[in-house]
């Protein structure tokens, strides 16, 4: 009597021990949440260069195509992607809440936000520098911005490093996105725009007759792709992807397609640490 009423409870702990086994705990491995064909990946609307959702609603940029080749690596076409806007203050948020798979957008890789989330890669290297409008003469780079109001966007790595090196000096505004900043720039409301440089040289590209980089490039930002902090398989199988891309000639192609024309040199592949 006591072993048959015994037997069920033990019947469902061992069904509960395999269905965790095969099922639960892939779930939640980037592996597992594409299984379905589908993942959701936050980049950026409005970098040029970088990414850029276009009139016609499709996405480009060099991140996109980084996002692109490593859906790929994990079975999901472009056709499975459903994008999503990851702005500079957002990514963490959007990481630990699930709300997307993985975040591909201009995100640099440091200690604190490491404390939150986990980075593969790196996949690229920049440093952060400074736009002005065409016709300005007297900001030559971030040493003569005393007294100048200087654009970031709130919660970079950019505007972080303005606080924390040019405070006394330089008045701060903070936007949401780069492209308000230089909106802001060229109606003359803000008199320099800083964050990386890669980033910058998209928005004279598209402009090259309004706008210009002054100065040399003056911290290092790694990019790397971010995802949740469980998640070390998935950081291990993303940086390995990022290691095909680069092996492949992938990597390559896409910078000179995408960020080609923008005026800067275009860097060798970093070589991957996070695995
Ligand atoms: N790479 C820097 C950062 O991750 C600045 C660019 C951005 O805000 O996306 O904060």
């Amino acid at each position: 009597m006591l072993f048959r009423r015994l037997l069920p409870a033990t019947a469902v702990v061992a069904a509960l021990t395999f269905a965790a086994a095969c099922g639960g705990a892939a779930d939640d491995t980037l592996a597992g949440k594409a299984e379905d064909g589908g993942l959701t990946i936050g980049i950026r609307f409005d970098q040029p260069g970088m990414a850029q959702r276009r009139l016609d609603g499709k996405y480009v940029g060099f991140d996109v195509d980084v996002a692109k080749y490593v859906a790929q690596q994990f079975g999901v076409p472009e056709s499975g992607i459903t994008w999503k806007e990851a702005r500079s203050a957002d990514r963490e948020r959007l990481i630990a809440n699930g709300d997307v798979d993985f975040v591909v957008a201009t995100y640099s890789i440091t200690d604190k936000r490491k404390e939150q989330v986990a980075f593969a890669g790196p996949y690229f290297q920049t440093g952060q520098g400074v736009l002005v409008r065409y016709t300005e003469n007297d900001i030559t780079g971030p040493q003569t911005l005393n007294g100048k109001r200087l654009c970031s966007v709130t919660a970079s790595t950019s505007a972080q490093k303005v606080k924390s090196e040019f405070a006394q000096g330089v008045e701060l505004v903070e936007y949401g996105q780069y492209s308000d900043c230089v909106i802001a720039l060229l109606a003359g409301n803000v008199d320099a725009v800083t964050t990386d440089e890669v980033i910058l040289a998209g928005y004279v590209a598209e402009n090259p007759e309004l706008l210009k980089l002054v100065g040399e490039p003056f911290t290092t930002e790694r990019y790397g792709v971010g995802l949740a902090k469980s998640d070390a398989e998935g950081r291990v199988e993303v940086s390995a992807a990022i290691e095909r891309m680069v092996g492949s000639g992938e990597w390559r192609k896409s910078l000179e397609r995408n960020i080609g024309q923008a005026g800067v040199r275009l860097p060798d592949p970093p070589q991957v640490t996070e695995k």
